[in-house]
């Protein structure tokens, strides 16, 4: 079969949402432009910020690495991953991949371990979490750490926006989780130019908010990414809220492509709406212990707050001793 946009090579994926064949080049500039479009449209970044990538290592921010270096100056462009030290669960041949493609095009990749950053690996956290019998999901902690020391280091090192490279199962997800929560200001911050509320944090923007994840597999698998299949161990054993989620919004996808992304959309205008609302809202109180931004009426940020209640006290964080790796 042939592809249905150029008429002129065999079609080798089948796009579902869309129901097209296409084939491996019109396939990957459908994704790019899609995310171009996406960029666009909520005015993401321009030609003169500074972008620092925030990769697992995964499939997905090795895609979205790949697909910004073709839109970015690579000058402008950076990597930073955490490494969160899990048993059973090496992540380092990951960032290799994505060291490798960065490098490449002259782009550094940071590598912070978190045992360098708060003194102590995810796994050293959550068994002490057992040890103090504190319910607390490894999840939480790891999501807490990670995005408090990417923040720190963009902003450090002057980096004006934050890239994650979350797709579109894992926003739509998140929405899903704020409806049922009830939480508006949740659902409009997902906006890509919803509101910021502290002059210390630098905006995170997902570049592939619109593209399935699956597609983002197939990306991977086109730009010839090797898959390793490393769960991170600690979400078999914690069945999350998300968890459930996602497999029931699979369901429904697969009965009738193309849900997830009407949704996204959907949920986009409706909280476009509400924007403007929280222009005037005055900037986040800063936490008492780490002088980094926390919500209202709290005196100290999640992070603080989790390692004292592991017994850690007076937490501290040093952001400083991460490793560069530099092109040669
Ligand atoms: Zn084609
Ligand atoms: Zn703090």
């Amino acid at each position: 079969m042939k592809c249905v946009v150029c008429g002129l090579r065999d079609a080798v994926v089948m796009q579902k949402h869309t129901g097209r064949a296409l084939c491996r080049e019109c396939f990957i500039s459908d994704v790019i432009s899609r995310v171009e479009k996406e960029i666009m449209r909520f005015r993401m970044f321009s030609d003169s910020d500074r972008l620092m990538i925030a990769a697992s290592g995964g499939k997905d921010s090795y895609v979205l690495l790949d697909i910004i270096l073709r839109l970015h100056d690579p000058s402008k462009i950076g990597v930073v991953t955490i490494v969160e030290g899990i048993e059973g669960y090496n992540r380092l041949e990951d960032v290799e991949k994505v060291r490798k493609l960065a490098n490449v095009n002259g782009v550094d990749v940071l590598v912070l371990n978190l045992k360098n950053y708060v003194g102590y690996s995810l796994t050293e956290l959550v068994n002490l979490g057992f040890s103090k019998n504190v319910k607390i999901s490894p999840c939480t902690f790891c999501g807490v750490l990670r995005r408090k020391a990417i923040n720190e280091i963009a902003r450090d090192l002057g980096f004006t926006k934050v890239l994650t490279a979350h797709n579109l199962d894992d926003e739509v997800q998140t929405i899903i989780m704020n409806i049922l929560r009830g939480d508006l200001f949740r659902l409009v911050q997902i906006l890509p130019n919803g509101p910021i509320l502290s002059k210390f944090f630098v905006r995170k923007v997902k570049p592939l908010r619109k593209i399935y994840e699956e597609e983002v597999a197939i990306y991977a698998h086109l730009i010839g990414y090797e898959f390793q299949t490393t769960d991170c161990p600690y979400l078999r054993h914690f069945p999350s809220l998300r968890a459930k989620i996602r497999e029931y919004l699979y369901k429904i996808e697969k009965e009738k492509p193309g849900t997830l992304l009407n949704l996204i959309e959907r949920i986009d205008s409706l909280s476009s709406m509400y924007v403007n609302h929280y222009v005037n809202y005055p900037e986040l109180p800063r936490c008492v212990m780490c002088g980094e931004p926390t919500a209202y009426g709290r005196n100290y940020c999640m992070a603080c707050e989790l390692l004292t209640a592991l017994g850690i006290s007076n937490p501290s964080y040093n952001r400083n001793n991460y490793l560069r790796l530099a092109p040669s």
